[in-house]
């Protein structure tokens, strides 16, 4: 049973989703790393301020601060149990700091998995995503209408296409993100720890089953 594992995948590959679907099954605590820094963030931890200051400043948050704040969710009593790290390591730097972090545990990654996606396909996924400008509950135009077009479900917003998704700068995410996770692909291939899952359909059950497939190794 692997119980350690990393998602490795373009915005809006999927990779939230199933880092979700792996780790309700599995009994893993998902940690992605968006969501530690809003709840550091929410909190007004010394962390979370240190983010902030960043964030303010419209500057990255360096690789150092981020990797404090996967150590602080690691060395928690959850993560002992296993995990699925979704958004971690994004870079080189980040992922021997990792390895560094897991030998204080004894611990080691099992598999790390790469969201494979034709460009195409989520170019065209991710124009669909809407979202209400009243109070931001996601839908999206081929798979998630609200009732009513245009008009929020729950609070009668309007229903807009997200404005930071546009062709172009999906590309530039696609480029950046392909910059920064060639060489980590690599590292991992070395290690002889990657799988590949092509996400290219919505999760049903036979892709479920493909991808525990994958991750167990019985379809390496
Ligand atoms: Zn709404």
């Amino acid at each position: 049973m692997k119980r350690r594992i990393i998602m490795l995948g373009a915005p809006g590959s999927g990779k939230g989703t199933w880092s979700k679907i792996i780790s309700d099954a599995r009994k893993l605590t998902h940690i992605a790393t968006g969501d530690l820094f809003r709840r550091e963030l929410a909190a007004e931890t010394p962390l979370g301020l240190e983010v902030k200051s960043y964030m303010e400043r419209g500057a990255l948050v360096p690789d150092e601060l981020t990797i404090r704040l996967v150590e602080k969710a690691l060395t928690g009593e959850n993560a002992a149990l296993g995990f699925v790290l979704d958004g971690f390591p994004r870079t080189i730097p980040q992922a021997e700091a990792l390895e560094a972090i897991l030998a204080k545990h004894g611990w080691k990654i099992d598999a790390v998995v790469d969201l494979a996606i034709e460009e195409d396909v989520l170019i065209g996924r991710t124009l669909a995503r809407l979202v209400c400008s009243g109070c931001g509950q996601p839908y999206n135009a081929v798979s998630m209408q609200p009732a009513v077009e245009g008009v929020c479900d729950r609070c009668g917003g309007e229903v807009v296409r997200r404005g930071d998704d546009t062709e172009e700068t999906i590309k530039k995410r696609m480029e950046t993100y392909h910059a920064n996770t060639a060489p980590l692909i690599d590292y991992y291939r070395e290690r002889d720890l990657l799988v590949t899952f092509s996400n290219e359909g919505p999760p049903n059950e036979e892709t479920r089953d493909l991808l525990f497939a994958i991750i167990d190794g019985d379809k390496r």
